[in-house]
């Protein structure tokens, strides 16, 4: 069993409290690593060495094209770490070993896409009305970001946050999630195998409450990339607020998916089971609200339950598995919990709705996918997020009725439409109020696409060329043509 430091200028630094935290695996409920019990003293010295990188280290003085080699390099480690990273990830929070490869393999390339965009940030000069002056724009990074990471997925969100970051010239000081920190731990060792600048990436762990908020709240952070709950999200951005500080931020969603009677059902119902039960329902862009027509309603529950009730719950590690636990024991309790809030709302349970009592499974914290009918979208079950695998289906009348209860909701993150009609798929994707609309597919993703919620699902967006300007600010350069000053008084603005 390893014991994790905190990464802090290059090097593992014991916390200042000598605590720890016992990191489990949730589907053995063994304890496999410690992890740091950081505070506020911990934030001061990882600040600290994140702000100096930043002000007066190489990394302030090194190109864009030198700092695109050293992301081009991360990629290539990274690649060549995928199956110990991906193994970390799914010790941590129990998603299936076959999915975290493909995730960390895939950062690989999300690093080497920003590597290509660093050096490719152009300023302007904005041909301006006043032919005695001269102007230009240029972007330069914030300084110094704090990027706050959620256990479901660290090691993905923390490069969408790192990748542009370090393209556009900051530096960082990560804090993952107090239950899943190994990857994100490991992931900071490597940038110092990969040649950055000691004090560029720095790693505190510890709980929000005593990391997260000190680091956000620290005057030397200029910038806040944030994933996780709206809870966190909403005290994250009221902290920003005190000193302006510029936020991103990815929250949580109750993501529509529209089965229109002109859909290909059996399309649908796959599409619905990828976007819901992948990930066991933890997953931000989840679509955990079905919305079905009345016409088609009997058939596609039918071929729901059909493609449902055969997946795979099983140890994470095991290629077989399409199912793994809840994330942890906390969670595990809260999406139960779900499950009596669903029954005393009148909610018809149409599978599952326990835990999962399988053999192979007692050690884990299983919970058996669920499908929930006669479904209100005034419930809590259609109006909360549970971040398990609890899908919601409620039935509609017409297209109207559709876009009324998919955008009746305070979240805005993922939408899915399922028809064979072309103009009515491009009529109903303009009109869902969502950072992500999916036609006839649900749940793809991609580094090179921005992703990010409309309404309390978030702001800013990552991903896709968009992402770097996240982490830059612009500045406007006035030069004089004149040989002698204008008067002082008489010219406003020049
Ligand atoms: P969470 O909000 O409980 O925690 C996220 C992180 O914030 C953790 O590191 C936590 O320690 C920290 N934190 C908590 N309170 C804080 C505070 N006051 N100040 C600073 N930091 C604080 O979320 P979670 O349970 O880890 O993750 C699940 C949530 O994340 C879901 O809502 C899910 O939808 C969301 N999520 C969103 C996206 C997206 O891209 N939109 C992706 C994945 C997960």
């Amino acid at each position: 069993m390893k014991n994790y430091g905190n990464y802090i200028d290059g090097q593992w630094v014991p916390p200042v409290s000598g605590l720890h935290i016992e990191t489990e695996n949730p589907f053995t409920r063994k304890t496999w690593a410690t992890i740091a019990r950081s505070g506020p003293e911990d934030v001061e010295r990882a600040v600290a060495a994140a702000s100096a990188a930043f002000e007066q280290g190489p990394w302030s003085r090194m190109s864009a094209s030198a700092r695109g080699k050293l992301l081009w390099r991360m990629g290539d480690l990274l690649e060549a770490n995928v199956e110990r990273l991906a193994l970390m990830e799914t010790s941590d929070n129990g998603r299936t070993l076959s999915d975290m490869r493909g995730i960390v393999r895939a950062l690989a390339d999300n690093f080497r896409y920003f590597a290509g965009l660093a050096d490719k940030v152009e300023g302007a000069v904005p041909p301006i009305e006043k032919a005695d002056y001269f102007n230009y724009t240029r972007h330069e990074p914030y300084g110094v970001v704090a990027a706050i990471t959620p256990w479901n997925s660290p090691l993905l969100l923390v490069v969408w946050k790192l990748a542009p970051g370090l393209a556009a010239g900051c530096t960082f000081v990560i804090k993952p999630h107090e239950v899943a920190s190994v990857g994100t731990l490991e992931l900071a060792a490597l940038f110092g195998e990969a040649g950055f600048p000691d004090g560029v990436v720095n790693v505190v762990t510890g709980t929000g409450a005593e990391v997260g908020e000190a680091l956000v709240s620290h005057p030397k952070v200029r910038k806040i990339a944030f994933t996780g709950g709206d809870v966190a999200g909403r005290a994250i951005y009221q902290s920003a607020a005190r000193d302006f500080k510029p936020v991103t931020l990815e929250l949580g969603g109750k993501s529509p998916n529209i089965v229109f009677d002109d859909a290909n059902l059996d399309n649908a119902a796959k599409g619905s089971v990828l976007g819901m039960f992948n990930t066991s329902g933890q997953a931000c862009i989840a679509c955990s609200r079905v919305l079905v027509q009345d016409s088609i309603y009997d058939a596609f529950i039918e071929k729901l339950i059909a493609h449902t009730a055969v997946a795979r719950l099983g140890d994470p590690t095991d290629p077989a598995t399409e199912m793994g636990p809840m994330g942890c024991r906390q969670h595990f309790d809260k999406v139960m919990g779900y499950l009596d809030i669903a029954r005393d709302e009148g909610a018809t349970v149409l599978l599952g709705g326990t835990a999962a009592r399988r053999p192979g499974l007692e050690g884990g914290y299983f919970v058996e996918p669920t499908i929930l009918g006669d479904v209100s979208n005034t419930m809590r079950v259609a109006r909360e997020e549970i971040f398990g695998p609890i899908m919601a289906v409620i039935r509609f009348k017409d297209e109207a009725d559709a876009i009324a209860i998919a955008n009746d909701s305070d979240y805005g993150l993922g939408a899915g439409v399922w028809t064979e009609n072309m103009r009515r798929a491009i009529r109903v994707a303009h009109q869902l109020a969502a950072g992500s609309v999916y036609v006839n597919s649900y749940r793809v993703v991609s580094y090179m696409s921005p992703f990010g919620g409309y309404k309390s699902s978030g702001l800013g967006r990552e991903n896709g060329v968009e992402a770097i300007r996240e982490y830059l600010q612009t500045k406007s350069v006035w030069f004089s043509l004149n040989e002698t000053a204008p008067p002082p008084f008489g010219k406003p603005y020049g």
